[in-house]
């Protein structure tokens, strides 16, 4: 039986933090929001479980403001869902970057916090923001017990032969170089959802799970376990992204910092903000919505945008259903797997040889569970919307019910 819990799950980026309160026994959301451009404007959004909402302006100069507002709200008679700051249980952070030390969820103490700071070099855009996002937790509510759910730590069952790049081994020896895999979080939601879904023995099954949204990233998840990861080092590798650019011969970046004279920074800028299929379709748009429209108007570059970010997630399915020998499940999710009818259709049709057959009529459906597959087809191709949160808290559960056993 789940124990009665309410728990806060943060997410703190550089200059937002989202949260959301969630009972565990019956995974009801309380409360969620957001407040986003902290130390610059500060803007705060919220709704609770009956639909009240609010969208202010709020002066948050640090994280510490940021988390004082939004405990307030959470205990506001009008908008709040709380009385008393003790009826939180426990705080859970969802945090980017584990490295190979943390396989899985853990009590934060300090010694985390010290071994996470090891890891700042290896994530610098989002591992001191998750430090921040905890210590200001640490700050405003002392005696509440943290947990923190790493995004690499359903990704550390990679063997060696998938996580090694071809180079020097003593790179890896020395800084640990090599690849992660992210969006870990979603992808062990998605997959166990998945084989729920079909009434699967979730450890007898090879699932690939295709989280396709702004940062999209394929996982290949054989018997429970992750034997492939399209990200690597950071996230940047693997598929076309919104505005990451995926995999790149390396020989390019060397050729264009001579050819336009650009620094490494600028190098990195472009690959990572610059490019995927907003560079694709020349800065038309990231946002698959904004392609899908322009396509159906003949705008050419939207079109081959599309047909590239499709393309480049077919190879990765068949190269994934290699790794692991077959697949059973093959499932999308986030915003444009859940929402895209076009793109889902359009990967598919390069899937043929595997077994795969979708229905057009199913295939209608968005943002919800379905099986777009006939019954009985040789593969089951799912839409499973992915819900981290949830599976953050049911992480925190875990770590909370260790915990009592330790006493
Ligand atoms: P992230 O969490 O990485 O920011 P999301 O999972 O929210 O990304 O996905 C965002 C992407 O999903 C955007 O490109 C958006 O256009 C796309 N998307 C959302 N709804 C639809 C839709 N109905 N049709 C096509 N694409 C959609």
């Amino acid at each position: 039986m789940v124990p009665h819990m309410k728990i806060l799950i943060i997410n703190s980026g550089s200059s937002s933090l989202k949260f959301q309160v969630i009972e565990t026994d019956t995974d009801d959301v309380l409360a969620k929001g957001l407040c986003e451009r902290i130390g610059i404007d500060g803007k705060f959004r919220y709704k609770n479980k009956d639909g009240k909402s609010l969208k202010e302006q709020v002066v948050m100069e640090d994280h510490v403001q940021a988390v004082n507002h939004l405990l307030k709200i959470l205990k506001d008679l009008e908008y709040g869902v709380i009385t008393d700051y003790s009826e939180i249980d426990v705080i859970g952070h969802r945090l980017v970057h584990g490295g190979e030390k943390f396989t899985g969820s853990v009590l934060i103490t300090d010694e985390v916090v010290d071994a996470m700071r090891e890891f700042n070099d290896l994530a610098p855009l989002h591992n001191p923001a998750n430090l921040v996002g905890i210590e200001a937790c640490q700050k405003l509510m002392p005696d509440t017990p943290m947990a923190g759910v790493f995004d690499t730590a359903f990704n550390q069952t990679m063997p060696m032969k998938a996580f090694l790049y071809g180079i020097p081994y003593e790179y890896y020896e020395k800084y640990k170089v090599r690849r992660y895999g992210f969006h870990g979080i979603s992808h062990q939601y998605v997959s166990r959802r998945a084989a729920e879904f079909m009434d699967q023995d979730y450890e007898s099954v090879k699932t690939i799970v295709c989280h396709l949204g702004n940062g999209a990233s394929i996982c290949a998840v054989k018997f429970g376990k992750v034997v492939d990861n399209s990200m690597g080092f950071t996230p940047l590798e693997g598929l076309v992204m919104g505005t990451r650019s995926g995999d790149v011969d390396a020989g390019v970046l060397e050729y264009l910092a001579k050819k336009e004279d650009m620094s490494l920074a600028d190098l990195m800028n472009m690959l990572n903000k610059k490019s995927g299929v907003l560079g694709l379709s020349k800065n038309f748009s990231s946002d698959f919505r904004e392609l899908t429209a322009a396509q159906y108007k003949g705008n050419y570059k939207a079109i081959s945008a599309r047909e590239i970010f499709a393309y480049k997630v077919a190879k990765y399915i068949g190269s994934y259903a290699a790794a692991m020998n077959g697949v059973d499940n093959i499932v999308f999710t986030a915003g444009v797997g859940e929402n895209d009818i076009d793109m889902r259709e359009e990967i598919c049709s390069y899937l043929t040889y595997l077994g795969v057959t979708i229905d057009e009529v199913r295939n209608r459906e968005q943002g919800k569970e379905v099986r777009l597959s006939r019954r009985g087809a040789p593969v089951n191709v799912l839409v499973i919307p992915t819900n981290e949160e949830l599976e953050i808290a049911r992480e925190v559960t875990k770590v909370m019910e260790q915990q009592k056993e330790l006493r």
